[in-house]
């Protein structure tokens, strides 16, 4: 079994950051990854490109160069990538943690489907992109629906229904047209949402209003079937004919994983998880949060941007626990 001071759940932009953080104070730290290196950038559209500047995404200060302000996902693999390749980091691939449990001597054991650790301290900083928030709506199973959107190119001549208002939706919806799908968004409220990239948003409501992108407001979907779906309008039930569903309605955090490490969550439907605003520390001692995580169900309180910087203040409580 092997013993370190800091096992890091997760190899996102955070947890690399803890990485790196947890080495330059001679912490004996592991990351631990289910995929590859920032995984969830990696399953990112093809295009996507960053609401924030490449400096914004920096982590320790070492300079992030992007072509334009914005990076692109490429550019933000390439990035990450080379922190952890040039700073020598500890970090396991493709090994997904299964449970962490404290024993009785208050340190951890931690098993993944490969092997079994134990360390003195853990983070978690395993993000929210790999649950989506499903509509529980019949036909949702079918495989024409998508929760996950990657290139346009597949679209191109088809019926595509995109579900959602936000970012992702967004931007899926005006490449796929721009790469000649039939789209219509199906948006829950009564208008795009209000935190799209202020650049895009003219965009696509001038798409839709010229009607080259069809879009149903206050409208849901009450079934999908497998060349039409059927939407609740308020001008009555509708059928659409459609061959493709994306269905980009936002992703959750892996809440039963907290649970079961002892995590408290909050019971207003939040599912905030309870930790200390100063060191983000956990109420189960010697356990912390770090990155996109802390949000519980609201996933866009927490970014990149502003959640670098618990990466410091792990590292700082650490160490300092560690002299005492
Ligand atoms: C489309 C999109 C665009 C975004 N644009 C921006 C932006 O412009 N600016 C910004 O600041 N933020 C942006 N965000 C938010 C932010 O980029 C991401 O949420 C970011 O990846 C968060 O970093 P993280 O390290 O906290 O989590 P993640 O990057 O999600 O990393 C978590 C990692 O944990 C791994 N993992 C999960 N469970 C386990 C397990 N059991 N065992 C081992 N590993 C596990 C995952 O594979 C993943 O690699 C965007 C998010 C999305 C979805």
């Amino acid at each position: 079994m092997t013993h370190k001071d800091l096992i890091i759940i997760g190899g996102g932009p955070i947890g690399i950051a803890c990485g790196l953080e947890a080495k330059k104070r001679g912490i004996d730290a592991l990351i631990i990854e289910k995929g590859a290196i920032v995984n969830s950038l990696f399953n990112y559209p093809m295009n996507m490109q960053f609401f924030s500047s490449s400096e914004k995404l920096e982590i320790d200060g070492i300079p992030f160069i992007s072509k334009e302000a914005k990076p692109r996902r490429n550019e933000a693999l390439e990035y990450y990538r080379r922190i952890v390749t040039s700073n020598d980091l500890d970090i396991n691939l493709f090994e997904k943690v299964t449970s962490v449990t404290k024993e009785n001597n208050n340190s951890f054991v931690i098993k993944t489907e490969k092997e079994t650790y134990t360390a003195n301290y853990v983070v978690v900083s395993t993000g929210f992109y790999d649950i989506p928030n499903t509509l529980n709506t019949k036909g949702e199973d079918l495989p024409k629906v998508a929760h996950y959107y990657k290139d346009p190119h597949f679209y191109a001549m088809q019926k595509l229904a995109v579900i959602g208002a936000s970012n992702s939706a967004v931007d899926a919806a005006l490449e796929c047209y721009r790469k000649g799908a039939d789209v219509t968004m199906i948006v829950r409220g009564p208008e795009i949402g209000p935190r799209v990239k202020y650049w895009v948003k003219p965009d696509i409501e001038n798409r839709i209003k010229e009607g080259s992108i069809n879009a149903y407001f206050n409208a849901t979907v009450k079934e999908f079937k497998e060349h039409s779906i059927i939407i609740n309008t308020p001008e009555g039930e509708k059928t659409i004919e459609n061959d493709f569903v994306l269905a980009l309605t936002g992703y959750k955090p892996n809440f039963s994983f907290l649970e079961k490490i002892g995590v408290k969550l909050s019971d207003d439907g939040k599912f905030y998880p309870q930790y200390n605003e100063d060191t983000m520390e956990t109420n189960v001692e010697n356990l912390y949060l770090a990155g996109v995580i802390c949000g519980g169900m609201d996933t866009h309180l927490w970014f990149i941007e502003n959640s670098r910087i618990h990466a410091k203040m792990i590292l700082n409580t650490i160490s300092k626990k560690q002299k005492n």
